[in-house]
C-alpha cells in the first residue's frame, strides 16, 4: 500500500448494521488523488456499492459520510461533513453538506470517511472514541427531537462542552418522511434529497465521535497557515465590503461577526428572486424587516457557536427581542429560512420564522422541500383547491405560522393530509392533480428548489432542474474568471446561459470534496487549490480540482442514469416553469427555451443531446471507463 498524503487518515470506517460489525479499510492514495474527499470520495464508493437494482429503502443502499483533505486542518471552518446516498426524492443521487465539528472529530479520530451498510433490527447510535467503534441501544432516542437527542447522548457519554459531536436524525426521519435530514450538533443541516430517511430506514439513531488528539498531519504547516489565513481575511473582506455597499453596519467591533446570510435578502428581493407567497407573486414590500440591519432589532445574541476552526462568529444562538414571540430561544435563521419560511409564506415576523426554523430542524426537515410544501397548501387553501377536509380544519392563511406548525407535525406524524405530504411535494402534488397540483414549484425529478424563486435566473433555475444530486450544484455565477473561463454576459440568454452552466459545472464539486464550509472561502477556488498542494505535498492545480470535480459530476451522472433518469424528468414544472406575473421579473419565460437550453447543455457537458448519457469518450477523458459498459449497453 502508498503511504498516506497529508490531510488525510488514509481509511476509511465501514459499518454493517445487519451484522453488527464494524472494519477500517485502508485508501489508496491513486484513489484519493482521483476523488479528493467529500462529494468525490462519496460518489465513487456510491457508484460501485449501490447498484441500479437497490431502492433508497433497501439496506444494501449506502449511506456515506465523507471528508476531505483540509477537513480537521487549521483551515477556516474545516469541518464540512458531506453526506451521501441514494436519496427517496429523486430515486437517485444525493449529497448534501453540512458544519459544526463532526467531520473534524472524524478526522481526528483517524477516518476519512464512514460507509453505512445494511439495516439494525432495532434503533442504535455508533459511538466512536479512543480508537474504539461501537453500536449503542438507541431505543430510548425514539420520539425525541435533533436538540434532545444530541443533548441526551453527551449527557451519557458524560461529554462537557465540545468533547463530543453529535449528528442524528429526527422524528421525521423515524416516520420515513421522504425529505428527512440530519442535524450535526444541534445546530447544522445535511438534509437534501431524504438522506435522513436513509438513516432512519437503516435504524441508526446518530453518530457520536468524541474529539480526538490532533493535529491532522499536513505536508507543510506553515503555508498551510498562511494560506488559510489569507483565503479567510479575504472572504470576510468581501463580506464586509459587500456590507457595506448595502450600507449594513458590522455586528461587532473587530467585524468579525455578520448577520448570517440574511444580507443577501434586499438583493435578491431588488432583482426579484425572493420566493413570495409560493411563487404566486414577485412582490413582497415588508422584505426590510427579515433582513439585516432591520432584523437585528428583533433579535439579541446569546450564544455564540462558530464551528471548528471558525471565527465568523455566525451560527449564533438567539432570543427573540419583539412581538408575539418576544423571548422565544432558538438558532439564528439563514437567508434560506428568511425566505422559503418568511416570504415563501407571507409572514412578516422574524419572530415566527425562528420558532419555525425552529420546528423545521428539531423535527429534522430540509427546510426548502418543508416550505414549498406548506406554501402550496397555503396558496390551495386560498384558491378553494384545498380545504378542511385536507388540512384538517387549519386555517392555512397566509402568514398563519401556527397553522404552519401545525401541518409540520402532521406531516411527521404521517396524519391524515400529512401522510401524502410526506412523500414530498411532487408526489403529493401529482397525488392531488388538477388545478392544484399546477401551483406546486418542483422539478420534475422529484426536488422542490432552493430558497429562491430562481424563475428570473436561468442558469440557477437550470442548476437545480439538471442537478445530479437533487440541489444546487453551482454558486459562481460571478466566478469564471477564477477559472480561466469566458463570462457570462448575459445570464438570462439561453444560450450563454446553458453554455456558461456547462463550462462551469465541476467548479463546485471540488468546493464540496474538500472539506472546508464555502461561506469562509468560496471566491478563491485558485487559494484553495493551493491549499490542497500545501496540506498534501502533491503538486495539485486549479485545472486538477477542477478536472476532478469534473469527474464526480460525470461520475454521478452515470449513475443516475444507471438508475432510470431520462430527459423527461429534468423539466419544471408547470409553476416552477412559469413566468413572474409581476415584478422586476415580471414575463421572464423560460419553458419557450427549454428545449434548446437541454440540448445545448448536455451538447457542451460532452453529453449525448437526445438522451442526456455522458458519451463513451467523456467518461474516458475522466479515467471512468468503467461506466461506458454500464450505461450505453
Ligand atoms: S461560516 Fe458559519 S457555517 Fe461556515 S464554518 Fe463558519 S460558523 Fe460554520
Amino acid at each position: 500500500m502508498s503511504s498516506t498524503p497529508g490531510g488525510y487518515a488514509g481509511k476509511i470506517l465501514r459499518v454493517d448494521l445487519t451484522r453488527g460489525e464494524m472494519t477500517g479499510e485502508p485508501i489508496e492514495e491513486a484513489t484519493l488523488r482521483k476523488h479528493i474527499g467529500g462529494v468525490g470520495l462519496g460518489a465513487k464508493y456510491l457508484y460501485e456499492e449501490v447498484p441500479p437494482n437497490v431502492k433508497w429503502s433497501d439496506p444494501e443502499n449506502r449511506l456515506i459520510f465523507a471528508t476531505g483533505p483540509l477537513t480537521g486542518t487549521q483551515a477556516r471552518g474545516s469541518s464540512n461533513i458531506t453526506a451521501m446516498g441514494k436519496g427517496p426524492l429523486t430515486d437517485g443521487a444525493a449529497s448534501s453538506q453540512g458544519n459544526g465539528f463532526f467531520a473534524a472529530y472524524l478526522k481526528l479520530a483517524g477516518y476519512d470517511a464512514i460507509i453505512v451498510q445494511g439495516a439494525s433490527r432495532k434503533p442504535v447510535y455508533l459511538y466512536i472514541h479512543d480508537g474504539v467503534t461501537e453500536l449503542r441501544d438507541a431505543s430510548h432516542l425514539v420520539d425525541k427531537d435533533t436538540v434532545e437527542i444530541d443533548e441526551t447522548i453527551r449527557q451519557e457519554l458524560g461529554a462537557k462542552g465540545r468533547q463530543v459531536s453529535v449528528l442524528c436524525t429526527g422524528p421525521a426521519a423515524e416516520k420515513l418522511v421522504k425529505f428527512a435530514g440530519l442535524v450535526t450538533d444541534g445546530a447544522h443541516s445535511c438534509s437534501h434529497n431524504g438522506l435522513g430517511a436513509v438513516m432512519g430506514s437503516k435504524k441508526l439513531k446518530a453518530i457520536a465521535v468524541a474529539r480526538g488528539k490532533g493535529p491532522v498531519a499536513v505536508n507543510d504547516r506553515e503555508k498551510l497557515s498562511s494560506l488559510a489565513e489569507e483565503i479567510f481575511e479575504a472572504a470576510l473582506k468581501e463580506r464586509m465590503l459587500f456590507r457595506e455597499k448595502l450600507n449594513i453596519p458590522p455586528l461587532s467591533e473587530d467585524k468579525k461577526t455578520y448577520w448570517a446570510t440574511t444580507d443577501n435578502l434586499r438583493n435578491y428581493a431588488a432583482h426579484g428572486v425572493l420566493p413570495v407567497k409560493n411563487c404566486s407573486t414577485n412582490i413582497f414590500p415588508e422584505h426590510a424587516t427579515l433582513c439585516a440591519p432591520e432584523l437585528q432589532t428583533h433579535y439579541e445574541i446569546i450564544e455564540r457557536n462558530p464551528c471548528w476552526r471558525c471565527r465568523m462568529i455566525h451560527s449564533n444562538k438567539i432570543r427573540v427581542t419583539k412581538g408575539h414571540y418576544a423571548g422565544f430561544e432558538g438558532k439564528e435563521p439563514e437567508y434560506s429560512h428568511m425566505g422559503v419560511l418568511g416570504s415563501n409564506l407571507g409572514i412578516t415576523d422574524p419572530g415566527a420564522i425562528v420558532m419555525l426554523t425552529d420546528v423545521v430542524e428539531r423535527l429534522g426537515f430540509e427546510v426548502n422541500e418543508a416550505a414549498f410544501t406548506i406554501s402550496w397548501i397555503m396558496e390551495c387553501f386560498e384558491k378553494g383547491l384545498l380545504g378542511a377536509k385536507e388540512t384538517g380544519g387549519l386555517q392555512m392563511t397566509w402568514g398563519n405560522a401556527e397553522a404552519a406548525k401545525a401541518m409540520l407535525y402532521r406531516i411527521v406524524k404521517r396524519e391524515g393530509f400529512g401522510d401524502v405530504l410526506a412523500e414530498g411535494l411532487k408526489r403529493a402534488a401529482e397525488s392531488v392533480g388538477g388545478k392544484a397540483a399546477e401551483c406546486a414549484n418542483y422539478t420534475r425529478r422529484g426536488t422542490t428548489p432552493g430558497a429562491h424563486d430562481e424563475r428570473p435566473d436561468l442558469m440557477a433555475s437550470m442548476d437545480i432542474v439538471f442537478s445530479n444530486t437533487g440541489w444546487r450544484e453551482h454558486r459562481f455565477h460571478s466566478r469564471f474568471a477564477d477559472f480561466d473561463l469566458p463570462p457570462v454576459k448575459d445570464p438570462n440568454n439561453p444560450e450563454e446561459a446553458s453554455t456558461g452552466l456547462a463550462s462551469i459545472k465541476g467548479a463546485q464539486q471540488f468546493y464540496n470534496s474538500v472539506g472546508v464550509c464555502i461561506f469562509c472561502t468560496k471566491p478563491y477556488p485558485k487559494l484553495l487549490a493551493q491549499m490542497v498542494a500545501a496540506a498534501t505535498g502533491w503538486d495539485f492545480t486549479l485545472a486538477e480540482a477542477f478536472e476532478a470535480g469534473r469527474r464526480t459530476v460525470n461520475l454521478l451522472r452515470a449513475f443516475n442514469i444507471r438508475h432510470g433518469l431520462t430527459p423527461d424528468q429534468e423539466v419544471p414544472s408547470t409553476r416552477y416553469g412559469s413566468a413572474p406575473v409581476d415584478g422586476p421579473a415580471k414575463g421572464k419565460a423560460m419553458m419557450p427555451h427549454w428545449e434548446f437550453m437541454q440540448r445545448n447543455y448536455y451538447e457542451k457537458m460532452g453529453w449525448d443531446s437526445k438522451t442526456g448519457k455522458p458519451l463513451p469518450e467523456t467518461l474516458e477523458k475522466f479515467g471512468l471507463e468503467y461506466a461506458i459498459s454500464d450505461i450505453w449497453k
